[in-house]
């Protein structure tokens, strides 16, 4: 991509209305631009590291056996009432009526309409264990938006809805997310933690919140320090292993994390005081298994192998992907902007061209930039005919990991310079070791 033709608004001035560091970061990037309150646009640039977030969530989704469909944000209001739910929800609910008067609202959360996709056709407990998710768009009518996408009324979710016979199985199946879970925020740079938590408005017996430390965080966390070294589980874990998959869920509960709405002071007590983290947390990922909650209303049944009809046993399994490009923010940056881990970086490589007009310069970059993009890689090329200081810190704010830069004094000695940009390390080289160095 090149710069001169791209559409990146960055900001000069840091944007009063930002309260936290990623907030910050996204308005000046160009990343993202308020529609109306907590509503977003994602320009281009963030548009790229949303995307990339969720081809991991979704290549880790699909590899414990979630089957991808996509689900509509406007619901009727039906399904709603069938669980008790259209009444209970409250005033994050945004209802709506169409022109012939029915009732309808934007959905905040699926489990009632995956729920009748459900019963329309599973008939037999040989269909099941089923998980189906999509990433969709969800409307809650916040109370207090803030942080940019960190707390939205416009959100994208990851929500994925398990469908067992058994309580067993509905813990095995609750097992496969926990571990996909682990493995997704670790591909995205993050160490997120699971926590006993509430089981909230969608009700339910058993919880994990995920939650990554951060000191802008909005809950209040406490756990053993020992999980930010905790072993994550390797991809070639066998998600149909029940015993596999139980250990690595014991492991991982093995000591004390809790939310606030879950802290228990004795037990907190009990862990060694050299031990105890007591922190501020992002809650990026939620994991519920609620048993028969919506089964039972909404007549969700399968025959058993006993040849009698059973309501299923559900979970459901969510996933913030707008709010967890903010965190990975939160968790990565310097004072000169963004540093992006390499798997959801924008562009993997940004070719800054200091002198723009200068024959040697831009040969030079046109080359690297040519061999890079055949290479397959992301590239940015800047071409514009900015100052070269101005470059330098447009790049460093928007985080590409690695720059490489062409100025005319190094490029009459056939050569460039390869900066990294999370330790700042610059190393002078050939034009062709610094293509060598990317081309696998
Ligand atoms: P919170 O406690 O932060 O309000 P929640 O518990 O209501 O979130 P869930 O229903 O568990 O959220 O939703 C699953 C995931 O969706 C959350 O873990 C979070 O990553 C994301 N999410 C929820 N609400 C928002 C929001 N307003 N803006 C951005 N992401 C959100
Ligand atoms: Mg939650």
């Amino acid at each position: 991509m090149r710069l001169s033709r791209y559409f990146m608004p960055i900001l000069k001035e840091n944007p009063k209305e930002a309260e936290i560091v990623s907030h910050r970061l996204m308005l000046r990037a160009g990343m993202i631009r308020q529609q109306s309150q907590g509503i977003y646009s994602w320009l281009p640039l963030g548009k790229r590291v949303l995307d990339k977030v969720n081809a991991i969530i979704r290549d880790e989704q699909n590899r414990a056996g979630a089957i991808e469909l996509s689900m509509p944000t406007l619901q009727s209001a039906e399904l709603w009432q069938e669980s008790g739910r259209y009444d209970a929800y409250g005033k994050e609910m945004l209802r709506i009526k169409d022109r012939q008067d029915r009732p309808m609202l934007y959905g905040p959360t699926n489990e009632e309409m995956v729920t009748d996709i459900f019963r329309s056709s599973v008939k037999s407990y040989k269909d099941l264990p089923l998980n189906l998710y999509h990433i969709q768009l969800k409307f809650r009518d916040e109370i207090r938006p803030r942080f940019g996408t960190m707390r939205s009324r416009e959100f994208m979710m990851k929500d994925a809805y398990s469908f067992d016979l058994t309580r067993e199985g509905a813990e095995h199946s609750y097992n496969k997310m926990f571990a996909a879970y682990l493995r997704t925020f670790d591909r995205l740079g993050l160490r997120a933690i699971p926590m006993r938590a509430d089981t909230g408005p969608i009700g339910g017996k058993l919880s994990h919140e995920f939650i990554i430390l951060a000191d802008t965080g909005e809950s209040e966390v406490f756990c053993h320090k020992d999980f930010v070294d905790f072993d994550i589980p390797g991809a070639h874990t066998d998600f149909d292993s029940v015993e596999g998959l139980q250990a690595i869920f014991d492991k991982w509960t093995s000591l004390y994390a809790a939310t606030s709405e879950m802290h228990d002071e004795a037990a907190f007590n009990a862990v060694p005081e050299g031990d105890r983290l007591s922190a501020r947390g992002i809650e990026v990922g939620h994991i519920f298994y609620f048993g028969t909650k919506y089964s039972e209303p909404m007549g969700a049944k399968v025959q058993g192998p006993d040849g009698k009809e059973h309501f299923v046993h559900m979970g459901s399994y969510g996933i913030g992907p707008t709010r967890l490009v903010p965190a990975i923010i939160e968790a990565s940056h310097d004072d000169n902007g963004i540093i992006w881990p390499a798997s959801v970086a924008p562009f993997d490589i940004v070719v800054i061209n200091m002198k723009a007009g200068d024959q040697a310069c831009d040969d030079t970059c046109e080359l690297i930039y040519a061999a890079l993009t055949k290479a397959g890689k992301d590239v940015l090329y800047d071409d514009t005919d900015d100052r070269a200081g101005t470059k330098f810190a447009t790049a460093d704010l928007i985080g590409v990991p690695v720059q490489v830069i062409a100025g005319p004094r190094a490029v009459a000695n056939g050569e460039v310079e390869v900066k990294d940009r999370k330790t700042g390390a610059r190393e002078t080289m050939t034009i062709e070791a610094a293509i060598n160095r990317f081309v696998a």
